[in-house]
């Protein structure tokens, strides 16, 4: 490889905000050689709530090229070649209509088009003023289909080939550099030094680092690196969730941790049949974003399935055996659980660190305005990474959220092509979850008082939060695509609220009659 390589835009990361940006490139059009995706994963973008659903399950798991982005949004899924090949595919089809109105000595010749061992491909007319643009196309077609898009200009008599306005930049797609750890950025200069020593240049960056998982070790609590200790976070950890699940089918695990992560692998440790016993230090699971009243419903669900909860406390330390595997957990109420394994899901950090210094930082993230641009005009940042304006709550945030990577990705290239028509983010905060066949979406903020509403005895309910006088967020299990949006269209519009207790009366009724 050589040493430096520069584009025009780089997008630092190769997660799901990633992903969502380079279909946004692609669909607005920039030229071939353009854009690089730099990622320490060795895997094109995914939709990474994969890993903790779909990926989990015993029964015909979710495997890729199954969960590319973007499919998650049941947008296109784009696979290596696509990286490759898409928008290449486009830029050879405009070149080849630019030549052709330009070549008028080739007026009138029938032209036919040879492949490298001389086999005719097909025929391509020109005519005065007219060229068979679907002959063209269909050479194209044909040409992808059997090999690299690289060979096609040998295809053409040279008298052709040297009236098309290509160079050895047509022939690049979007550039990947996987497998590649990123280890110093300088802004001032507009580079970024990867750990195999090249030095890669840019005019735009897109910053998508994403976050990691919090370890053990920072807590104090020594020995995470034991075989059967797993988080989750990329593909590695969720392909070694697997293999410590597979091996260990009718034992039992203890989850560390009652967020998303906790519960979701929890429920999927009992799909795998292994006894689930869940340890946190809050009073309720999803702590963050349930009330007690929600968070009850799901405790309850999980304990039908056989979970048992420890709240209330923190793991202290992990007895291990000769092989150095985890066989029990210490709590630090004194209380001793033996185990096969522990999944470990306490939270993430924003991946900064390669910016500490050089950008403004905010709420464990890189601090954006309204186009989520950073302190420095030739950078953005997207995703998990990003504190950017909310709008709608008038303050900077940052969220941990598939969405809300997805949109700001989508946001971050439309402020960088089209400045002029791209007015200021305005994103309504939406999170989800699935598990068991349970499933619920969340809209807007949950502060304030809270009405719920609903059956909370296995049928549809939810919770609607009352922020001075408004509400602010709203919570609905169970629900269907028409109530999904009801709800999400109140937290955006936030409509006044006098009653309470009516609220509660009207329940989702309310939200379908905003
Ligand atoms: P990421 O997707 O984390 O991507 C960051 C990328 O940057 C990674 O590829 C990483 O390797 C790369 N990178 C970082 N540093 C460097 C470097 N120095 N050099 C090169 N590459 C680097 N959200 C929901 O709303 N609902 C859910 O149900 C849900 N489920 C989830 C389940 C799991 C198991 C996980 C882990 C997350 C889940 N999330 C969910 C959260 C959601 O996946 C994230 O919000 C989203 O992935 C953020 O996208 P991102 O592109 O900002 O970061």
């Amino acid at each position: 490889r050589e040493m430096g390589r520069a584009f025009v835009y780089v997008i630092l990361g190769g997660g799901v905000a990633a992903g969502y940006a380079a279909l946004e490139f692609s669909r607005r059009g920039i030229s071939p050689g353009d854009l690089c995706v730099i990622s320490e994963e060795p895997v094109v973008p995914y939709e990474r709530p994969a890993l903790s659903k779909g990926f989990l399950l015993p029964e015909s798991p979710a495997r890729l090229p199954s969960f590319h982005t973007c499919v998650g949004a049941n947008d296109e899924r784009l696979t290596p070649k696509w990286y490759q090949e898409h928008e290449l595919q486009n830029k050879l089809t405009e070149n080849m209509a630019a030549a052709m109105r330009g070549a008028s000595h080739m007026l009138d010749k029938r032209c036919a088009l040879k492949d490298k061992k001389g086999h005719g491909m097909n025929e391509m007319y020109w005519t005065k003023n007219n060229f068979d643009s679907e002959a063209s196309m269909d050479i194209l077609s044909r040409q992808k289909r059997s090999r690299s898009l690289e060979n096609l200009p040998l295809l053409f008599p040279t008298s052709i080939r040297e009236n098309m306005p290509w160079n050895d930049d047509t022939f690049r797609g979007i550039e990947l550099v996987l497998g590649t750890r990123v280890k110093c950025a300088d802004v001032r200069r507009k580079t970024l030094l990867t750990a195999t020593g090249e030095t890669i240049s840019y005019n735009i960056l897109i910053i998508a680092t994403g976050a990691r998982a919090l370890k053990l070790e920072e807590f104090g609590v020594k020995g995470s690196e034991a075989d059967n200790v797993c988080y989750l976070r990329d593909l590695a950890d969720a392909n070694r969730l697997v293999s410590v699940m597979q091996s260990n089918v009718g034992g039992n695990a203890v989850v560390i941790g009652g967020g998303y992560i906790g519960m979701e692998c929890a429920a999927s440790l009992v799909i795998n049949k292994i006894n689930v016993t869940m340890v946190f230090p809050e009073a309720h699971c999803m702590a963050r974003l349930f009330t007690p009243k929600i968070a009850e419903y799901y405790e309850e669900y999980y304990k039908s399935k056989g979970v048992n909860f420890i709240k209330g406390t923190v793991l202290s330390s992990f007895e291990n055996n000769a092989e150095g595997k985890v066989t029990a957990v210490i709590l630090r109420d004194g209380t001793r659980i033996t185990t096969d394994m522990v999944v470990v899901g306490i939270g993430i950090r924003a991946n900064t660190s390669l910016f500490e210094g050089q950008l403004n930082m905010e709420k464990g993230g890189i601090k954006v305005n309204g186009r989520l641009q950073t302190s420095n005009n030739s950078v953005y940042a997207v995703g998990d990474v990003a504190a950017f304006p909310v709008k709608l709550f008038g303050e900077t945030r940052r969220l941990e959220h598939v969405d809300s990577a997805r949109q700001s990705a989508k946001y971050a290239v439309a402020a960088i092509m089209a400045p002029d028509k791209t007015a200021d983010f305005n994103y309504l905060p939406f999170f989800y979850s699935r598990v068991f066949s349970l499933s619920w979406q969340f809209y807007g903020d949950n502060v304030g008082e809270v009405a719920h509403y609903g059956d909370f005895s296995g049928g549809t309910f939810g919770a609607y939060w009352v922020n001075k006088g408004q509400i602010v967020g709203a919570f609905l299990e169970g629900g269907n695509k028409e109530e999904y949006d009801a709800i999400a269209k109140t937290t955006r519009y936030k409509p006044m609220v006098q009653d309470m207790a009516e609220l509660e009366r009207l329940g989702l009724d309310f939200a379908l009659q905003v």
